[in-house]
């Protein structure tokens, strides 16, 4: 299995989170990690739906996600506010839904965790911003 190199959000264990980077497979640790690898090199990632397991396929490269299948695909992003009051993505409560019914059902399930919705391309281009990474301090959201 891969280990280290340049890929956000590796996974130590296989997951159904893929990144997919020519010859290189890697498992990661969420389905939003996918999209922080948007600015590095071309790359396939390939999820499932939480709530009724269909495939999402996402294509990312150059700061940003060319393609998404199905097109009505999601983020539901659990940020949490750091001690210095500065964003951080946490796994567990972040995914990508493949429609609106089903992020209704996995917001039903995680009602009061305070999560970012947004379509899978706003998402990544906010991720890509200069000095944005993994863990990393960010600028609060904008409301
Ligand atoms: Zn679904
Ligand atoms: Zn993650």
């Amino acid at each position: 299995m891969d280990v280290g190199g340049d890929v956000v959000g590796l996974s130590r264990h296989i997951t159904d989170h893929v990144l997919q980077r020519g010859a290189r497979r890697s498992s990661l640790c969420c389905a939003v990690d996918l999209l922080l690898n948007a600015g590095g090199p071309a790359a396939i990632g390939t999820t499932r739906c939480p709530i009724c397991g269909r495939t999402i396929t996402v294509r990312i490269g150059d700061g940003a996600v060319e393609l998404v299948s199905p097109s009505g695909a999601v983020v539901s992003a659990q940020e949490t506010t750091g001690r210095d009051g500065h964003r951080e993505i946490c796994c567990e409560g972040s995914t990508i839904l493949d429609s609106e019914d089903c992020l209704r059902m996995w917001q039903r399930s995680h009602a009061g965790i305070l999560s970012v919705v947004e379509p899978l391309e706003e998402y990544a281009r906010r991720c890509c911003d200069p000095g944005f990474r993994r863990g990393d301090p960010v600028p609060p959201a904008s409301p």
